[in-house]
This record gives C-alpha cells, sequence and structure tokens, in this order.
C-alpha cells in the first residue's frame, strides 16, 4: 500500500523518522516488513501541532480526552507477535485512539476493524487515515467489551487498553488458530501483555513482557 506522501520538515522530517526506525531495530524489531510499515505513516500528524515535535520520540504522547498514542516500540513489538509470518484476513482493534496503530496495522492485513469508545476519537482517527488514502478499515464507536459481533471470527485481536481480565465476547469472537494480544492488569504501570491462541479445544494464554496501558473503561465516553 502507498500512502499519501506527508513527508514533514525538522523535527518531523523523513531523517526523524528514520532515526525511530533505527531505534526501533536496536530495540529488538526485526521484520522488515514491520519496520517498512512504520516508516510509511507519518507519525507527527496523529497528534496536536504542540506535540508534533516530539512525534518521532520513544514515548506516549496525549492524544486528548485523557488518552494517549502508545508509544512506538509497543505498537511495533505487538504488530510483530500478531502479524509475524502469518496471512490475516481481518483484525478487531480494541482502543482505536488516534489511529496511528490502526495506520500501520492495515497496511500489513486485509481488514481492520477498530472500535473505540470516545466518539471524537473515533471519528478523528476515520478522517485522518482516509486522508492519507487507507480505505481497508471500518470504525465503530462503541465499548469494545463487547467486540464487533457481525464481523466475527476474527484472525486477530489486539487490545490496546488494559482491563482487569480478559472480556469474554472477545475470547469468544475470536477464529479458532487466532491469536489475541492484551495488556492484563489493574493499574498503570503493573499490567502484563498477555498472547492468547484459541486451538480446537480451548485457549493458551501466555503472559509476555510487563507494559503500561490507559485503562479499559466500560460503556460509551
Ligand atoms: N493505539 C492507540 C492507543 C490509544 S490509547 C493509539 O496509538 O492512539 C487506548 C484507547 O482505548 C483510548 O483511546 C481509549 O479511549 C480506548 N478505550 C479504553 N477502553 C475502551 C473500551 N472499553 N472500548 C473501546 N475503546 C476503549
Amino acid at each position: 500500500m502507498r500512502l499519501k506522501d506527508t513527508e514533514g520538515i525538522g523535527m518531523t522530517s523523513r531523517r526523524t523518522r528514520e532515526r525511530m526506525i533505527n531505534r526501533l531495530i536496536e530495540q529488538g524489531i526485526g521484520s522488515h516488513k514491520i519496520l517498512g510499515a512504520i516508516r510509511n505513516v507519518p507519525r507527527h500528524l496523529f497528534m496536536d501541532d504542540a506535540f508534533a515535535s516530539r512525534a518521532y520520540e520513544d514515548t506516549a504522547l496525549p492524544i486528548g480526552y485523557g488518552q494517549t498514542i502508545s508509544q512506538p516500540y509497543i505498537v511495533a513489538k505487538m504488530t510483530e507477535l500478531l502479524v509475524d509470518q502469518r496471512h490475516l484476513k481481518n483484525v478487531l482493534e480494541i482502543g482505536t485512539g488516534c489511529g496511528y496503530q490502526t495506520a500501520v496495522l492495515a497496511q500489513l492485513v486485509d481488514y481492520v476493524y477498530t472500535v473505540e469508545r470516545i466518539y471524537p476519537l473515533s471519528k478523528q482517527a476515520k478522517d485522518r487515515l482516509w486522508g492519507l488514502d487507507i480505505r481497508n478499515v471500518s470504525y465503530l464507536h462503541s465499548d469494545g467489551g463487547w467486540g464487533w459481533q457481525e464481523k466475527a471470527p476474527f484472525d486477530a485481536i489486539l487490545v490496546a487498553a488494559a482491563p482487569p481480565e480478559i472480556p469474554e465476547k472477545l475470547l469468544e469472537q475470536l477464529a479458532v488458530g487466532g491469536i489475541m494480544l492484551i495488556p492484563i492488569g489493574k493499574e498503570r504501570g503493573i499490567q502484563e501483555l498477555q498472547r492468547v491462541i484459541r486451538t480446537e479445544s480451548g485457549y493458551e494464554i501466555e503472559c509476555l513482557e510487563p507494559v503500561s496501558f490507559v485503562p479499559f473503561l466500560s460503556g460509551k465516553g
């Protein structure tokens, strides 16, 4: 997929973006396919102008409504764990936020269904991705705890906010052989990233690494 050319200047230039890619390589992200998809996405266009000059730093930044855009490393790591060598037809993303992770995923899978509980974030993300010529995404303003029943089952599910335990509906909507990545924990700073694989007979759950996500909240915001 070729995204619209959106090169910035100074702290948002292609050179600054390349430094972020080099840092991701140092941090152990090895997949060229994933690095290529990240390189394509102008991260500075996913936040307010006030933060654009910091867009390529390895940090989470505010996107309004008390939410944050995920840190580049965690976006890269989760994408790598999810996509790897597999062909994914449909992916459910919970927590669209500013749409950055969505834009990276959309280049690597056939179709992304993304759910966000805060309407203005969902709307902004939709407009932004449309502006970048990304068309293989559907957006839903809803509580992601319900998943997206009409579009299930999903080859993969990526959750970008941390619930205390895995929502039942998400387990149900995962295809057999499908994989879900989800941060689990009560508070920021003491969560762990879990990988769930659905097998013919049940679910295999593995704890991967400590992470820090915003809380998974119920209901629409
Ligand atoms: N990948 C996004 C992460 C945004 S932060 C980005 O890089 O921008 C996580 C998002 O999850 C927030 O926008 C928050 O509003 C949303 N969220 C939290 N609980 C949710 C729920 N139950 N359903 C849908 N979205 C939820």
